[in-house]
């Protein structure tokens, strides 16, 4: 399809569909469901398919579905949203607030859904046509937040044909018609760990016959970290922070077990798959020289999302071509974690930042909190995005970016 040919296209699909959208939008915001609780979103999005003549199908936990549009196999790529609230409370004073208690679109979630059900109608309108020189997989994932969906969906072979895969994000940090992209890591591995100390106990008076173990613990709370700064590369970004601890019970007794708990964070995927086994024999060479016992519970999260280079060049042409030359900006690497990442750990694919704030408005909005909202352009721009994305990777029409001389391999 020409350049304008698929910008008329849009226009015109969008023209006809955006209330449509926003209220489908609405409608998902006032009926917000947790993970693996999509219920009534999952019906909503299988009959708006099936309306546009597609079948889709449901993941075996009955919420999430998957449709391919499209009759060829080569290439095969996958458009993702994820359909999840969070288990918080609506604070906002709007029409489509939460009727629920206690669960809140305060991710965007219903903005990525919309979106992509929105380009799902685009590009079934093209497949109809015989215009579609490909297959596009529509993923609506449920249980991002709980986590992970994504597992569910690597579990019933969902990308197990799929060359290439993108996502979208909300950004109430970036105005409305803005895309934020990066190669690399954009978020981050967020695994939890606790460690548990045991040993004999005994009065303070007498740590030398027993072990001191509030001694052994904090030891343990200072040099994890710092070891930890000295073993792993700095640019890999591991960073361990304790959120609670807790040991014994009288000023005058050596406890005999004691707790602590944090949180892993990690920017490279190298580092992500060694943290485990080291952190146990950090753990454990800090425990045998006071004489205790420490146990360490590693829990597995997401792993950091690696968004490669040419599937990222692909979101930026797409971006050029259908939203203007001005529309991309670099997007910085967040500490916070998302699931997508566990499908970038198999298939080359790019999440990129939606930008969902009102230009001008000063709303200062994070996502997670109880007040979130979006600026509903956004919608109409991510249709025009995910669209024109999914057809850039099925005719491989964009390449990696040129390294900047100096920069790639400092
Ligand atoms: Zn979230
Ligand atoms: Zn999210």
């Amino acid at each position: 399809m020409a350049e304008r040919d698929l910008e008329s296209e849009l226009d015109a699909f969008l023209a006809g569909h955006q209330a449509e959208f926003v209220d489908f939008r609405r409608d998902l915001h006032a009926h917000p469901e947790i993970g693996y609780h999509e219920h009534r979103t999952t019906r909503r999005i299988k009959l708006r398919l099936e309306a546009a003549g597609l079948r889709p199908m449901i993941l075996p936990k009955g919420t999430g579905l998957i449709v391919d549009i499209g009759s060829g196999t080569d290439p095969v790529v996958a458009l993702r949203a994820d359909l999840d609230a969070l288990p918080i409370s609506d604070e906002k004073n709007v029409a489509y607030r939460s009727t629920y208690a206690n669960a809140c679109h305060a991710c965007g979630h219903d903005v990525h859904t919309t979106i992509l059900l929105g380009t799902g109608m685009f590009l079934a309108r093209m497949a109809a046509a015989k215009a579609l020189p490909g297959r596009v997989r529509l993923i609506f994932q449920p249980a991002e937040e709980v986590p992970c969906g994504a597992l569910d969906v690597l579990a019933v072979g969902g990308i197990a044909s799929v060359d290439r895969i993108f996502a979208l994000h909300c950004d109430p940090r970036l105005d409305v018609g803005k895309i934020g992209t990066r190669v690399g890591a954009i978020t981050a591995a967020c695994d939890k760990i606790t460690v548990r100390v045991t040993g004999p106990g005994g009065h303070t008076a007498r740590p030398h016959l027993t072990a001191d173990l509030v001694y052994a613990l904090g030891k343990i709370i200072t040099e994890l970290p710092a070891a930890l700064s000295r073993r792993v590369d700095p640019r890999s970004s591991l960073s361990l922070v304790w959120g609670r601890v807790n040991a014994g019970s009288a000023a005058n007794a050596i406890p005999d077990d004691g707790i602590v708990e944090g949180t892993v964070r990690c920017l490279d995927d190298e580092a992500w798959h060694a943290a485990p086994d080291l952190l146990k024999a950090l753990v454990d060479s800090v425990a045998s020289a006071y004489g205790v016992v420490a146990e360490l519970t590693y829990v597995r999260n997401v792993p950091p999302t690696v968004n490669e280079a040419i599937s990222t060049a692909m979101v930026e042409a797409a971006a050029d071509r259908v939203l203007g030359a001005d529309a991309v900006v670099a997007a910085p690497q967040s500490l916070g974690g998302e699931d997508f990442a566990w499908y970038l750990e198999s298939i080359p694919g790019a999440l990129a930042r939606l930008g969902t704030r009102k230009p001008g408005s000063g709303d200062d909005f994070d996502i997670h909190q109880p007040t979130f909202d979006v600026d509903e352009r956004a919608i109409g721009v991510g249709i025009r995005l995910m669209a024109a994305t999914a057809l850039t990777a099925i005719s491989g029409s964009a390449s990696a970016p040129e390294p900047l001389p100096g920069v790639a391999h400092a």
